[in-house]
């Protein structure tokens, strides 16, 4: 049995970058509130939670004063940057380098183009939090659209700017591009290409990946945007994908007739969650492995 773990799966640097600081800052104090989950990991979450670390929402944030709030790297719009100065919030700002110049870009690009009224158009997915620090950018006027079918929602008389959300996929990115390009013939169209790499990178390589083994275990988070797009497209490449939160959820019944397993996650997914899952169907081998040879 072959047992092979993507070496291109695990955590990005925005990510890791995030844990740094929060671990950081808990050396530092016994207890950090961290403004949604520090990534969509469960498990990487109730370590982090043992160190001390606290996930609060928005509702919650919005009662606060006098206490430090971490920032995730998915980012935050203007609003809680003010509702903090205003409440003595200090805040541990680990938003991903990457989604931080997002936000100057399409600030920058707002204030720029309120003369000809622009109208902004952020790909991505609808109430995720890099999208809403994202719409926040431009006062909440610029539109989501998850998918070429939503199209419509755009106004063709008004000149177009075309953002992405980090983690979607390039394709449907371009999709989205090519029928905008199609439609705004008379409008002035721009089309910023903001997908990050550090995801767009591994859809090749999970491409790759996923066809070179009779099973494929897919670890992550059921709330990662990545996770899912990811997942989707081992599947498109191997019917024989199976998504997983934990360990606990493998049914044995998926590696009975396969000779190999390639495990692969999320850009939020620890590497030594994959590690846990290589190592227990290991173990699970070596076992029946002794029950046959009895
Ligand atoms: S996926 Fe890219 S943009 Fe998002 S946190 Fe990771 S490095 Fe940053």
């Amino acid at each position: 049995m072959i047992i092979e773990i993507d070496k291109n799966s695990g955590f990005c640097f925005g990510v890791v970058e995030a844990i740094r600081k929060a671990e950081e800052t808990l050396q530092q104090q016994d207890v950090l509130y961290c403004l949604g989950d520090i990534v969509h990991n469960d498990a990487e979450v109730k370590r982090l939670t043992r160190k001390g670390l606290i996930t609060i929402d928005h509702e919650r944030y919005l009662t606060m004063k006098d206490t430090t709030v971490l920032l995730r790297a998915h980012g935050e719009p203007p609003s809680t940057y003010e509702y903090a100065r205003q409440n003595n919030i200090r805040l541990i700002d680990a938003t991903c380098p990457v989604v931080l110049k997002l936000q100057q870009r399409i600030r920058k690009g707002h204030e720029l183009t309120k003369s000809n009224n622009a109208q902004f158009i952020i790909f991505g997915k609808k109430g995720h939090a890099e999208v809403n620090g994202l719409v926040g950018q431009t006062n909440g006027k610029a539109i989501v659209l998850e998918s070429t079918e939503e199209i419509d929602k755009v106004d063709f008389t008004r000149p177009i700017e075309l953002y992405s959300q980090t983690t979607k996929d390039l394709e449907g990115f371009h999709l989205l591009a090519d029928e905008l390009k199609r439609r705004a013939i008379n409008v002035p169209l721009k089309i910023h290409d903001t997908v990050c790499r550090q995801v767009a990178n591994r859809i090749p390589a999970i491409r790759k990946f996923s066809a070179r083994f009779g099973l494929i275990i897919f670890v992550s988070g059921q709330k990662s945007s990545n996770g899912k797009m990811l997942f989707d497209i081992c599947q498109s490449v191997n019917h024989n994908s199976k998504f997983i939160s934990s360990i606990e959820e493998i049914d044995i019944q998926w590696i009975k007739d396969v000779d190999s397993v390639g495990i692969c996650g999320a850009t939020s997914t620890p590497k030594n969650l994959l590690e846990e899952v290589a190592e227990g169907l290991s173990r699970y081998f070596c076992f029946e492995w002794a029950e046959m040879l009895k």
